[in-house]
Order: structure tokens, then C-alpha cells, then sequence
């Protein structure tokens, strides 16, 4: 039976906008500014527009909003254009609101030609300071009362770089004692001598965000051009711009930001991570970007499942880190090969099985048949899991110690006899004895026993690096502290193991391919990873370890 899913609110906008004719299909678009790489939040923003563009047949565009010539790199374009392929969309047409700067200059003459904009000759302080607060009116300069062919000249010589950066502004003409203060003559245009990675040197004028965004709507025919909540503000000047200049009438809807805990989600705060070394790249996968989730072996499909499943939402809250990590093991389970690894070996060596014999084992690749199976190696010396054992076990410790049996994962039931300890305690070997007829598959002994432990054979395994991962700030909210947010990184975000010891079928490994490491985790190739040296990304463990730590303390 399937689930009627009710609407969210954007989507009961566009089926009552479709029913009455006002129009015939939707235009939606994702406007990243290219100044860093798409962080999770991002993701949220990119499966709503091109989720409701797939819905209603519409179309979606991809639009770089790159009015600031100086934080814009084509390295951001062309990573923000692979993060949403890699996410599963694509986009109607791929455009730069730099394409559009003749036509908002012509915009923005038509406003001057209107008697609604002016250039205003004060400095950022003046005009600061004559736009009044919350509670008070702003007031009028001397300049306001320019005229309109002293305008348009004085426009048209700040676009020939006559005057230096901050010496004029290109003023909206609304009012300066409107309620809300950023309709108080916003500024529309501003000097700034820089290159643009796309136009170049062609102009030394660029539209604020405010005369670019609903203008590159408008342009567009978008419909339903869809932001955040901090732009609700900016609604009125969105559609007070659209209406003066009769442009196609774009509309705005805001929806809450997607918040999430133990993170932070401004690209900015982000690239100070990156410049300070506090993460590797942008792609460290301990960072919130797409890429480093991609990296750390995170699947596209938990992500939208994810971005569905807190829905669209009116108020800013945050989102528990584990609501992602709950949809990735739901997908893992499907998709990951299972595999066995072993992260802190101890040597188990089987006194009856017979020196120099080696045996093939057959075991399956994961719970879904379609996976198919594999081949093992096994032998009379093995690796296992260091805490597998235990030389005084407590009470119900299924595993292996003293006089203790267990079953070796797909392989035989073995008895710990003993075990032997260095100088300094630690113990270096266990010996056991293994019971031939338990063989997996064809196991005739009648024993039954509680543990099963994985294992590698010390003939074949391969040594691997293996990278965990844990999160990459200590506070829920790194921003709502008091201190810098860098304050609360966690020292022990990155835990490096280098001699972890794998099945020999992970040599073939390509990067980002995905294993669950029986009973240790998800886990994926790292781009680092090659056939002389593996090394492996923990994506997730296989239970929530915070969830347990929180109702512990
Ligand atoms: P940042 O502060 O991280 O730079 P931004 O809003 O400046 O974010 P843009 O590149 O301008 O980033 O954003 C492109 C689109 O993604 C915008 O429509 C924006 O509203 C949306 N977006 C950005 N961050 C989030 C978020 N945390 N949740 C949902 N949507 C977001
Ligand atoms: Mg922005």
C-alpha cells in the first residue's frame, strides 16, 4: 500500500498557482554563489528546486550568482557542478547572472530615466549614518535631489572608471522613512576595480545582490524562486524592483535553513578551516561539504532520502547529525559488500590444523543473494580483533577466552587452549584448536556456540591504513558559543590506524567503493588509497556510539 505523502507548503503554492492558470508550468532555479564548495545545507536547497522542477514537469535552472568579482573561482563552479550531478540532477541551462550585467545596467538606466535611482556621492559611513533605525525614519541627503540627466551622466562615469572604488553608489529611490529599512534607497550598484573570472576587466561596476537576484528571476521567467528565511526582508524590495521596472513577475518563497548539529554550515566559516589547516581541504571528510561526504564514502541517494525526510519547513531548527547517519546505514545495508577486516590485530594460531595447509572458503557477500559470493583464503594462522579476546571474560562474553568457543566468521569453530604475553603484558598470541567438522556450509559437529568473530588470514591479509573519523566539533552548536566557534573543534576528530589488515580482495578496491567491515563499520576507499598502499575511510559505524555515549552520561 502506497503512502499518500501530504504537500509541503511550496508545493500547495504551485499546485493552486497551476489550477488557476496563473501558470502553465514552473521555472525553478539553485543559485550558489561559487565562493566555496555546496555543504549539506546546500543539498537541502538543491533536491526542493529540482525536486519540484521533476514533479511538475517544469524546468530547473543552474545559475552562478557571481556579482562579487572577488570571491568567485572556477575551481567552486566547476565543484558545485559535480556535486549536484553526483546528487542525481540536472539542470534546464547552466548561466551566470554575469551574463545578465548589460541588461541590469540597461535595468538599472531605465530606473534612473524613471526619476527612481540616484548616485549618491557619500561615503558608507554618511550613508550609515542617515538611515535611521528599526524605530527611527532614515533622512534624505542633497544628493537624492539630483536630476535625472545629472544621473545619468555620473552613472554612465562610473561605468567608464572615472571614480575610484567607495567614491559613488547607484542608489534605488523608495523612500528613507519606510518601515522596513532595507527599502530606505537601498543601494543598486557599486565601484569595485576588480577582475571578474568571467567578464574580466569589462566592468568596474557590479549590481548588489538585491538589483541582481529577482532581475536574474525575472530574466529567466523563473516562477517560484525559492531561498531562505533571512530573505523574507528582502521581499518587498524584490518585488518593488519587478514592479518598477515591468519585468516579468518572478515571486519569492522562504523556507528555514537546514541547521545541523555538530557542524558549521557557512561557506566562509568553512574556507577559515581550510585556510587555517584545521581540515586537510574542502573534502575532508570530517567537513559538511558534499564532496567530503562523497569522500567519506556517503551515498546520494541517503542524502535526498534524508532531504525528504525533514521535509520543508517555516521555522529554523537543527537537525541531529544522526537522522543522516540513520538513512546511510539504511542504505549501506543494501549496497555494501561485506568484508572482513581487522583494525587491532592479535595473532590466532590453530595448533591442529596442519602446517603449510591452505583451504578456500566461500562466503557470502552480503545479506541480498544478488551480491553474490566471494573466495577466502584460510590457514593455520590468522589475525583477529584484539578485543575479541579476553583473558578473564566477564559474565556473557560470548567471544573467545580461556577454555571458550566461537565460530571463525564463514570458516570453522575454534577453542582457546592459552595464550601467550610479552615481557610487558601484552599478549601476542592465541592458541586454539578448531573443530574440523564445523566447517561453515557443511557443519556436522552438533556444536552450537553463541560468538561468531571475524578474522583474516595471516597468509594473505593485506595492511591497510584505516581513518575514523568522528565529528569534527565538540559543541552541538559551534556558532552559539561564546569563544570563536573554532574553539570547540574536537582534538580527536581524525583517529589513524596503520596497520589494519584486510582480505586480500580489497587490493582491487577503487576509490570510493563501498564494504560494510564485518561488525566494524561502513567503510570506503579513500582517493589516498592505492594497490601499494590501501587506506580506507570509516563512513559510519554500524550503531549510533553518541547515541549511546548521551544516555550514558
Ligand atoms: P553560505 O552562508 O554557506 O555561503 P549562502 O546562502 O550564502 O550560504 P549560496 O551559495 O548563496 O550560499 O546559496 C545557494 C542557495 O542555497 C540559496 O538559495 C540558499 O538559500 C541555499 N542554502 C544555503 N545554505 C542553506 C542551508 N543551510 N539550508 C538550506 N538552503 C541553503
Ligand atoms: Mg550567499
Amino acid at each position: 500500500m502506497s503512502e499518500e505523502k501530504s504537500l509541503n507548503f511550496i508545493e500547495e503554492i504551485i499546485e493552486a498557482d497551476l489550477q488557476s492558470g496563473k501558470y502553465n508550468s514552473i521555472s525553478t532555479r539553485f543559485p550558489p554563489e561559487p565562493n566555496g564548495y555546496l555543504h549539506i545545507g546546500h543539498a537541502k536547497a538543491i533536491c526542493l528546486n529540482f525536486g519540484l522542477g521533476l514533479k511538475y514537469g517544469g524546468k530547473t535552472n543552474l545559475r552562478f550568482d557571481d556579482t562579487n568579482p572577488v570571491t568567485e573561482e572556477t575551481e567552486y563552479v566547476d565543484s558545485i557542478k559535480a556535486d549536484i550531478r553526483w546528487l542525481g540532477f540536472t539542470w534546464t541551462d547552466e548561466l551566470y547572472t554575469s551574463d545578465y550585467f548589460d541588461t541590469l545596467y540597461r535595468y538599472a538606466v531605465d530606473l534612473i530615466n524613471k526619476g527612481l535611482a540616484y548616485v549618491d556621492d557619500s561615503s558608507a559611513e554618511d550613508i550609515a549614518a542617515l538611515k535611521g533605525t528599526p524605530t527611527e525614519p532614515g533622512k534624505d541627503n542633497q544628493f537624492r535631489s539630483r536630476t535625472i540627466a545629472e544621473n545619468l551622466t555620473l552613472f554612465t562615469d562610473m561605468k567608464a572608471g572615472k571614480y575610484k572604488d567607495g567614491e559613488k553608489v547607484l542608489r534605488a529611490k523608495i523612500d528613507m522613512t519606510h518601515s522596513n529599512m532595507l527599502m530606505r534607497d537601498p543601494i543598486i550598484y557599486r565601484i569595485k576595480h576588480a577582475h571578474h573570472h568571467r567578464s574580466g576587466d569589462k566592468w568596474c561596476i557590479y549590481p548588489m545582490y538585491d538589483f541582481a537576484h529577482g532581475q536574474s528571476d525575472s530574466i529567466e521567467n523563473i516562477t517560484h524562486s525559492i531561498c531562505t528565511l533571512e530573505f523574507i526582508p528582502h521581499r518587498e524590495l524584490y518585488d518593488w524592483l519587478i514592479d518598477k521596472l515591468g519585468i516579468f513577475p518572478s515571486h519569492q518563497y522562504e523556507f528555514a535553513r537546514l541547521n545541523m548539529t555538530y557542524t558549521v554550515m557557512s561557506k566562509r566559516k568553512l574556507l577559515q578551516l581550510v585556510n587555517e589547516g584545521h581540515v586537510t581541504g574542502w573534502d575532508d571528510p570530517r567537513m559538511p561539504t558534499l564532496s567530503a561526504f562523497r569522500r567519506k564514502g556517503y551515498t546520494a541517494e541517503s542524502i535526498r532520502t534524508f532531504c525528504d525526510k525533514i521535509g520543508v519547513a517555516k521555522r529554523e531548527n537543527f537537525i541531529d547529525l544522526s537522522l543522516l547517519e540513520f538513512c546511510l546505514r539504511e542504505d549501506l545495508n543494501q549496497k555494501a559488500l561485506r568484508v572482513m577486516a581487522v583494525l587491532d590485530p592479535v595473532k590466532l594460531i590453530i595448533t591442529n590444523y596442519e602446517e603449510g595447509n591452505t583451504e578456500i572458503l566461500s562466503s557470502e557477500n552480503g545479506p541480498d543473494e544478488a551480491l553474490g559470493k566471494r573466495n577466502l583464503s584460510f590457514g593455520k594462522e590468522l589475525w583477529i580483533e584484539r578485543e575479541d579476546f579476553m583473558e578473564a571474560p566477564a559474565k556473557k562474553w560470548f567471544r573467545l577466552a580461556p577454555g571458550n568457543m566461537v565460530r571463525l566468521k564463514s570458516a570453522y569453530i575454534v577453542k582457546c587452549e592459552s595464550f601467550i604475553k610479552d615481557a610487558a603484558g601484552t599478549i601476542t598470541a592465541i592458541h586454539c584448536t578448531y573443530i574440523p567438522e564445523s566447517r561453515s556450509g557443511s557443519d556436522s559437529s552438533g556444536i552450537s556456540v553463541k560468538g561468531t568473530i571475524h578474522w583474516v588470514n595471516a597468509a594473505d591479509a593485506v595492511t591497510a591504513e584505516i581513518r575514523l573519523y568522528d565529528r569534527l566539533f565538540t559543541s552541538e552548536n559551534p556558532l552559539g558559543e561564546a569563544g570563536d566557534f573554532k574553539d570547540t573543534i574536537n582534538p580527536n576528530s581524525l583517529q589513524i590506524i596503520t596497520n589494519g589488515l584486510v582480505e586480500p580482495s580489497l587490493k582491487e578496491a577503487t576509490a570510493e567503493s563501498r564494504y560494510q567491515f564485518i561488525r566494524k563499520g561502513y567503510f570506503c576507499t579513500d582517493k589516498d588509497s592505492s594497490p601499494t598502499k590501501l587506506v580506507f575511510n570509516r563512513t559510519v559505524t554500524l550503531k549510533d556510539a553518541w547515541a549511546k555515549e548521551v544516555k550514558k552520561n
